[in-house]
């Protein structure tokens, strides 16, 4: 199995955030975390890219306990968030930015910085046409639409080689109409380079659009896991999450 958490928890206090919570990833699927606010989809992911440490239960990637590694070793294992670099890097260009995803990566120090943009080049600029932006290179990072940042945020995590990629809510604050070419993109991006995707989404539409596989949190604890349209048949989604609407 690709990624696997066996019954992973997580207390904050008193409050169990993630309970118990066992479920297989697949290589190459786009799988969706669904459930309401506050259902524990953050802290799930957290717990998979190791922000927080689990209270009891397992992470195995690619049959390897990586439970209580921390996040750059995992990083170095190939799972990669997307970073919210939006707010980080708005000083530098789009060049620059995915170049900085690309050195920190490989361990490169910023004191290389310079020299290296040149070194690079045509790895950098071979990431900006994957997500449509090479013709915007040498802009401010603070000048592009906050389409283009979301897909500047994606360029500069494929900088880090990723094999699994989470993205939570990645298409926070864009139109319907940023959002449905987003997610096309980003599917785009999983069959072009075999990347397997584990994101999170509240428009229900593009998560049953676009979605292999969808596993649904309530309260911390997962109550359905399938395909989109068994998901979307089931009892208790139905109930608790979709309201019948879906
Ligand atoms: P979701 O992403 O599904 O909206 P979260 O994982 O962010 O849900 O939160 C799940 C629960 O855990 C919520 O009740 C939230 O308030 C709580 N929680 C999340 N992070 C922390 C934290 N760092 N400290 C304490 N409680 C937290
Ligand atoms: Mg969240």
């Amino acid at each position: 199995m690709f990624l696997q958490t066996q019954g992973i928890t997580k207390e904050f206090g008193k409050l169990r955030a993630v309970n118990q919570v066992s479920l297989d990833i697949r290589k190459g699927d786009i799988h969706a975390i669904i459930g309401p606010n506050g259902a524990g989809k953050s802290t799930y992911f957290n717990l998979i890219t190791g922000y927080h440490q689990a209270t009891s239960g397992k992470v195995l990637f690619k049959g390897e306990e990586i439970t209580h590694l921390p996040a750059y070793r995992r990083c170095k294992h190939g799972i990669t968030r997307s970073f919210q670099i939006t707010s980080i890097f708005p000083k530098f260009t789009v060049y620059e930015s995915v170049l900085m995803g690309l050195l920190s990566h490989r361990g490169v120090t910023l004191s290389f910085f310079s020299a290296s943009k040149k070194f690079f080049k045509e790895e950098v600029y071979r990431i900006l046409e994957d997500v449509g932006l090479a013709d915007q290179a040498d802009t401010l990072g603070d000048s592009i639409s906050h389409g283009d940042k979301k897909r500047l945020e994606l360029g500069i995590t494929l900088g880090t080689e990723p094999e699994l990629l989470l993205l939570d809510e990645p298409t926070c604050g864009m139109s319907p109409e940023e959002t449905e070419s987003t997610m096309i993109f980003i599917r785009k991006l999983v069959e072009e380079k075999g990347l397997t995707i584990l994101f999170t989404e509240h428009d229900m539409s593009v998560v049953f659009g676009i979605a292999k596989r969808i596993s649904v949190l309530h309260q911390g604890t997962l109550i359905a896991d399938g395909k989109p349209d068994e998901v979307r048949a089931n009892d208790e989604v139905q109930k608790i999450y979709l309201g019948g609407t879906a």
